[in-house]
């Protein structure tokens, strides 16, 4: 029976320096490997300023395994949605998208999603497990070398809820901004949540530099719970507390996320409870067009209904935006591609 050889791309940099060190190599090795990784290589053999006899004897005592694009859907607008497999065979997605601004990736933190969030593809299915650091790391790093283009910024909002994964999230917040890696400024960088308070309070301090999204699409507490399971135990009047808490100890903006349900959240008594709900808050509000899951046969307002939702809160003092629709002609909800594959 052949040996499991445990994954090299898997320990922590300081676990790669102790081996390192424990097999007499000098401590510059351990950052040379670091490099190579963020280049995405697949082999220790492609680590061509290492000794040859120290890249053989990694791959004789290590692994050396990588996620891989499994498919890839590429949208006319440049969009590209990736249907990738972790080395566990477990599959997650990731999506490339072109802004004005510079490309952003966004990236899973879980293989499915505990949440139950009722217009959500993630959700089906409950959570597989969490992804850990370096595999969120991968996403990007593999993403990037398919493209051939740099990739600038990243959302979490791919498929799972980063504060139900808060350590291996914190981790891979911590690898990614790694100047001797990718060196991604924290600026650069929104997490999405679905509104655990705890993960808030404590990402706060943590990364006050990174941006944080709360996903809200209900300014009534009955309503929320309705849609968001999660919202039971993280009432809605003590999210928006530690969300003025957080904005006003960061100074940063907080975006808040709506997606349009027609006729359950998009009504003129909804535009009146979400502008007095967040009346004089450093936020701003990202109204979604729904991605039509077919599991739940809600439907979406619409763009125009969106735009009109959007001059309705203007008016009430409240910033908001539309989200682009990027990727229309692929699979473009969360969950879709590994659903239909899996
Ligand atoms: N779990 C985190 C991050 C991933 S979801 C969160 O919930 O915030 C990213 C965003 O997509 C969230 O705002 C989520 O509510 C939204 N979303 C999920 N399903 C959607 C759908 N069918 N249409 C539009 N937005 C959706
Ligand atoms: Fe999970 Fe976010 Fe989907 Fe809710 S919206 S089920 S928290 S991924």
């Amino acid at each position: 029976m052949t040996k499991q050889l445990s994954n090299f791309k898997s320990c922590t940099r300081q676990e790669r320096k102790d081996i390192l060190k424990s097999i007499g190599q000098p401590a510059f090795r351990e950052k040379q490997i670091f490099e190579w990784i963020c280049k995405a290589v697949l082999s220790f053999d492609e680590m061509t300023n290492l000794p040859k006899d120290l890249r053989n004897s990694l791959s004789e005592s290590y692994s050396f395994e990588s996620a891989a694009v499994e498919l890839v859907q590429v949208s006319k607008d440049g969009t590209r949605k990736y249907l990738l497999k972790m080395t566990d065979g477990n599959y997650v997605e990731a999506v490339f998208m072109k802004y004005e601004y510079g490309n952003t990736l966004c990236i899973s933190t879980q293989i499915g999603c505990n949440m139950g969030c009722v217009f959500c593809a993630s959700g089906i299915g409950g959570k597989i497990r969490n992804l850990e650091g370096w595999e969120m790391l991968d996403e990007y790093l593999i993403c990037r070398k398919d493209a051939g283009e740099d990739i600038n910024h990243i959302v979490l909002m791919g498929m799972g809820e980063p504060f139900d994964n808060y350590e291996n999230v914190a981790e891979f917040l911590r690898l990614i901004h790694d100047p001797e890696g990718v060196g991604l400024s924290y600026r650069n960088i929104t997490v999405s949540t679905s509104g655990l308070i705890k993960g808030i309070k404590r990402f706060s301090e943590d990364f006050p530099q990174v941006n944080l999204a709360i996903s809200l699409h209900a300014a009534d507490q009955d309503e929320r719970q309705q849609l968001m399971p999660v919202a039971k135990s993280n009432r809605l009047e003590d999210l928006i507390a530690a969300c003025r808490e957080v904005s006003e100890k960061t100074g940063r903006r907080i975006t808040f996320e709506y997606a349009l349900i027609a006729g359950k959240n998009d009504r003129d008594e909804d535009v009146k409870k979400l502008s007095s709900l967040l009346n004089g808050m450093l936020c701003h509000v990202n109204l979604i067009p729904l991605n039509p899951v077919v599991e739940n046969g809600m439907k979406g307002s619409g763009r125009d209904a969106a735009k009109l939702f959007a001059g309705k809160l203007e008016n009430a003092g409240i910033a908001a935006t539309v989200r682009r629709s990027l990727g229309q002609d692929i699979d473009a909800a969360c969950g879709q591609l590994r659903k239909k594959h899996t």
